[in-house]
């Protein structure tokens, strides 16, 4: 089989997996799906919130120079005007005069063949199509209550910038952190989460002295290597990628697009982005406000620059769930599971009784999960099946201890705790837990 077989099949195994075991379905399943949209279930709401919360205690609340905002998913229509969504925001699209499909026209492996239909020569000029969510705000539908979807959190945190600097005058540099929904009209939805049209961003703009741009860039840069190892993902699957002159977004003059080597290929898992002055000259231009900053205790003001580290959660978890996914053989059998990090494992500790239907057994399991379920909240209790069965359960779904409760437990305090990953049990005090 080629590598390329290989790759597709592990993508399949996790979206698989993902599916079978509660972490992720596809949006609207039972009315056969709605493209780009997914749904998480208990496991894999808990690794996301597990992941965002890694995220949110690492870049806003252990640092003093950082505050968090929430801004509201619709936002005035001059935001998108003044940021250049409303006129650049846009993929070159074009359409089969046979079948009406239409097609990113550098996307095409055939630029003259329409891949549906296969007609040749049918396709119109390519027009620039907007990939933001349109909507109208209150009961008239008229140009002044258009709004959108936001299409990235960035634009609630500039709009918020002032707001900040009149509430808690902070020192600079200092930066806002946000986590949320954003959406996007993608041409071409694909490849599980990782192109989404509705999907969770968490996005910083850090904003400088201009004098100082590239030091705060290169803070920058070290901290997103932070990042990427905290969550477990191995140095050497994480490449820098320094974005130049035409691919970069209109707002940047210098971008490093994280790449990580996923399934389905080496492809963006989060970006930097040098964004000047750009957003808040906008907002100064289109709202009449003044923007700058003045350093304390002088008279020197200038509109800040801007650093954006930009996060987006449903690659960091199909990065996470790719590099989690293992296949080993334990006594001869074949084995599928998740090498999770426990910090990030949706359940810590899975709980059983030796036997379901011995009420002692049962009693004092109960109470082990009690007190497991006290320390750490994300405990399961698995009394289903054999207890081979409930280990390859855990395992398939990343939980990196399963605590067993059996007759000696009930003479001497002592439970089994298996790894999930050496596979080996070890025999200790309840009080040790
Ligand atoms: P790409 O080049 O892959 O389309 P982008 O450069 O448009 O991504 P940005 O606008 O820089 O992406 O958005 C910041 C982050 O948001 C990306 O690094 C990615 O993690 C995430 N992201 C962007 N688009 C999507 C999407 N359609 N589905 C899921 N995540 C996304």
């Amino acid at each position: 089989m080629d590598d390329k077989n290989n790759k597709n099949e592990k993508m399949e195994a996790i979206v698989s997996l993902a599916k079978r075991r509660g972490f992720i379905y596809q949006g609207s399943d039972v009315y056969g799906g709605l493209s780009g949209t997914w749904d998480y279930g208990p496991l894999g709401v808990a690794l996301k919130r597990n992941i965002m919360n890694l995220w949110w205690k690492m870049f806003v609340e252990d640092r003093d120079d950082m505050y968090g905002v929430d801004a509201a998913i619709l936002m005035n229509q001059r935001v998108w005007k003044a940021s250049g969504h409303v006129d650049t925001f846009t993929d070159p699209l074009v359409e089969c005069s046979k079948c009406k499909g239409r097609f990113r026209a550098d996307k095409l492996d055939d630029a003259n063949k329409c891949p549906t239909c296969g007609e040749v020569g049918s396709f119109s000029e390519a027009r620039p199509f907007n990939m933001m969510f349109k909507t109208n705000v209150g009961p008239v539908d008229d140009e002044s209550s258009i709004s959108y979807l936001r299409p990235e959190t960035a634009q609630g945190i500039f709009t918020n910038y002032k707001n900040i600097l009149d509430s808690f005058y902070p020192d600079l540099p200092f930066g806002l952190g946000q986590q949320g929904k954003a959406f996007r009209n993608e041409i071409s939805p694909r490849d599980f989460i990782f192109r989404s049209r509705e999907f969770e961003q968490m996005e910083i703009e850090y904003f400088v002295d201009p004098a100082k741009w590239e030091e705060s860039f290169e803070h920058w840069r070290r901290q997103v290597w932070k990042w990427t190892q905290a969550l477990g993902l191995p140095d050497e699957n994480v490449h820098e990628l320094v974005v130049e002159g035409a691919d970069r977004a209109h707002y940047s003059e210098k971008t490093i697009d994280f790449e990580f080597d996923f399934p389905i290929g080496r492809e963006e898992l989060s970006g930097l982005a040098y964004r000047t002055d750009f957003d808040l000259q906008n907002i100064a231009r289109e709202a009449g406000k003044n923007m700058e900053y003045t350093v304390k205790g002088t008279n020197t003001k200038f509109v800040p620059h801007v650093i954006e580290p930009s996060f987006g959660v449903e690659r960091a978890i199909m990065a996470v769930l790719s590099t989690a996914y293992t296949v080993d053989e334990v006594n001869g059998e074949r084995r599928e599971y998740l090498k999770l990090p426990a910090h990030l494992a949706p359940v810590k500790y899975a709980v059983s009784p030796l036997l379901k239907n011995k009420p002692e057994l049962v009693a004092k399991a109960r109470e082990v999960y009690d007190i497991l379920k006290r320390k750490h909240g994300t405990v399961m209790w698995d009394d289903n099946g054999n207890i081979g069965k409930r280990y390859r359960r855990q395992d398939e779904i990343g939980t990196p201890f399963c605590v067993v409760v059996d007759f000696t437990t009930l003479e001497d305090n002592t439970i089994t705790v298996r790894d999930r990953d050496t596979t080996e049990q070890k025999r200790i005090n309840i009080s040790e837990l």
